[in-house]
């Protein structure tokens, strides 16, 4: 039977770094279910979808299609074909995907596709809720911390290595404190830790000790 790997957690907590390691290391596929919640926002915004019309939220659902090409175990998706993934890490779409993913028809959608894309193959996924609603039973689940000067710092470089002059670490400290919220007061799936997820603190450790710590438990 095939393998799912649970990783939950905080906003920029470097879920998907060490996601994708440990899928490297595997030989299993990474997906980011964030970037398919953003990829959803993306369209919002683009067609002034009014997420509070259900009847909109429908007819857009209807009108989008998600597709992962793993470059490098690096996650790439396109929205209706065209590739989106620098667009989806824009703050446009960070302050305004908390709404949207709070939305029932929009959660049960993307549960409903990243369930099918976990039934024939191994993966590892990373996200709010895989470990609680998207694979229940996944058999290793982590959930991740850091410390949130640290994580705001973390987002702010990447967003100023790929040329984002406007933001500052400030803007990036409350959208992180704000989503963090957004997400855990939820109604629909709030982010929570599964029962039996492993708790992993990567605020002192580096990439290769999450790696090392990670493959540890998936191999027990
Ligand atoms: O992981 P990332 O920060 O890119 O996710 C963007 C947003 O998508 C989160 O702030 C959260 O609101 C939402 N999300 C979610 N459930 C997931 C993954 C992401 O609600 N499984």
């Amino acid at each position: 039977k095939n393998l799912v790997v649970a990783i939950d957690g905080y906003s920029s907590c470097g879920k998907s770094t060490l996601a994708k390691a440990l899928a490297k290391k595997l030989g299993f596929i990474y997906i980011d279910s964030g970037a398919m919640y953003r990829a959803v926002t993306l369209y919002f915004i683009r067609n002034h979808v009014n997420v509070n019309d259900p009847e909109a939220v429908d007819y857009a659902l209807g009108h989008i299609e998600l597709n992962f090409h793993s470059q490098d175990y690096q996650s790439h998706i396109t929205l209706n074909g065209e590739e989106v993934s620098e667009e989806i890490r824009q703050m446009p779409v960070s302050t305004t995907v908390s709404e949207v993913s709070a939305n029932k028809k929009v959660r049960r959608e993307m549960v409903k596709q990243q369930q099918r894309m976990g039934k024939s193959k191994n993966i590892v996924m990373d996200g709010r809720d895989i470990g609680t609603t998207v694979f229940p039973d996944a058999p290793v689940k982590f959930f991740m911390t850091a410390d949130p000067k640290i994580r705001a710092e973390r987002r702010f470089k990447e967003l100023q290595s790929k040329g984002d002059t406007t933001t500052s670490l400030e803007d990036v400290f409350e959208n992180l404190a704000h989503r963090d919220y957004a997400d855990t007061t939820r109604k629909e799936s709030p982010l929570t830790r599964a029962d039996d997820a492993i708790i992993l603190d990567n605020t002192d450790l580096t990439e290769a000790e999450q790696l090392d710590f990670a493959l540890d438990m998936v191999h027990q």
